[in-house]
């Protein structure tokens, strides 16, 4: 299994996806090749079709400058995958071609270059492999983590920094989010609707609101396992670091927990709503989300993979279907439910392990999830054809 660092990866909004792994790949390409004349990017598949809602082709020109074409190529697959082309010309003369695959969460996949990004850290795929080898060497989640990758917490300080930096930034802003859908931002005033009742839920989801507003303005955030269902973790980390009074230190150890079953739902079945629907996104995020919580209420590893696997047997199914290609409906409100469904699944693992044997295990709901993700058809997987989507386009 790959690095849980690469779950939380720190850029531009409004998704991982769609902005962050363009951005790479590009950046990539621009550092082996200097200097040339020209450059064509062409897009397929969901970053075709949703690319100008998600400011695709903003960052790609951001990164090769006035010097780059960006072509849509809109057509729907069978089994649609985010790729993109890059080609570097020197004059006529074409120098290199560059085949990239987004996978989700800002990783890419470039089938002529090394992006590092494939490289192995963890020697198990699977919970039910690292739970044994927990148990065999008498070892914490957060031991096996830090014993495969020791500089995590290092790197989640800074991470916790970004998340915390977004909510506050999106707590204190108002106006207009996006004119084609007259959205308004609403962060600030739920949190100021929180403080006055002292609701803790309330905050919460005040907080998801602002780092998904922040997302959605194409702001600086961090993926948490992507950025459209950033505002899940950021929301947990902010409230229990203000709001809790829990030490930064306990919060980068929950954040860690939490990251290794997003990354065996990376490995295992896809954290990418373009390959998944949002399942893979808000549903992964809940998982990471509500096993954190449990880590840091002090949850055994059974208990810990109880409220993870209970994350995501309630998103099976969730589909991908964001209006006018943008990350605003329905994903703001949707990291807003799933942070109260986060407490709510560690609160009932945690309660509801004493009563009963756990009868589906994480590894098992992850299946699930593959196998789902796989019969959910394109129009549902961020391609903006189905669902809401397609009830605003014809209201047009
Ligand atoms: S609906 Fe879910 S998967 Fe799709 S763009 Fe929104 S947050 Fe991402």
């Amino acid at each position: 299994m790959q690095a849980i660092k690469d779950i939380f990866r720190i850029g531009k909004g409004p998704s991982s996806s769609h902005t962050i792994a363009p951005y790479r790949a590009c950046d990539l390409f621009l550092k082996n090749h200097k200097d040339l004349d020209h450059y064509k990017v062409e897009l397929y598949g969901s970053l075709a079709l949703t690319g100008k809602g998600h400011k695709t082709d903003a960052i790609i020109k951001e990164v090769l400058g006035a010097k780059a074409d960006v072509h849509f190529c809109l057509k729907l697959d069978e089994e649609p995958r985010n790729i993109m082309i890059i080609k570097g010309y020197q004059g006529e003369k074409l120098i290199d071609t560059w085949h990239v695959e987004s996978l989700g969460g800002g990783s890419i996949k470039i089938n002529e270059y090394d992006s590092g990004d494939e490289r192995e850290y963890y020697p198990h795929d699977h919970f039910d492999d690292i739970k044994a080898y927990c148990k065999a060497n008498d070892l914490l989640l957060i031991d096996y983590i830090l014993k495969f990758e020791p500089d995590i917490l290092d790197y989640l300080d800074h991470c916790i920094d970004m998340m915390c930096e977004s909510v506050k930034r999106g707590i204190s802003k108002e106006g207009l989010l996006n004119d084609r859908l007259g959205v308004f931002r609403s962060a600030k005033g739920l949190f100021l609707e929180g403080q006055k009742s002292n609701d803790p839920d309330l905050l919460r989801m005040a907080y998801a609101y602002a780092a998904s507003e922040e997302n959605a303005d194409g702001d600086i955030v961090c993926t948490a396992p992507t950025l459209g269902s950033c505002g899940v973790a950021a929301s947990f980390v902010y409230s229990s670091l203000y709001d809790g009074g829990y030490s930064k230190d306990m919060i980068k150890k929950a954040l860690a927990v939490g990251g290794l079953f997003a990354n065996i739902i990376k490995k295992n079945a896809s954290i990418s709503g373009a390959l998944g629907g949002c399942q893979a996104e808000i549903g992964t995020a809940c998982a990471l989300t509500a096993s954190a919580i449990t880590y840091l209420e002090g949850g055994d590893i059974d208990t810990i993979e109880y409220a993870a696997e209970v994350g995501i047997e309630h998103h099976l199914g969730l589909t991908c279907d964001p209006v006018y290609g943008l990350v605003i409906i329905p994903c703001i409100e949707r990291n807003a439910v799933a942070i109260l469904r986060s407490y709510d699944a560690a609160k009932l693992a945690i309660n509801i392990a004493r009563l009963h044997n756990h009868k589906v295990s994480f590894d098992m709901v992850v299946g699930s999830m593959r196998e789902t993700g796989k019969m959910i058809s394109p129009e549902f997987k961020e391609t903006s054809l189905g669902g809401l989507a397609l009830a605003f386009k014809e209201e047009d």
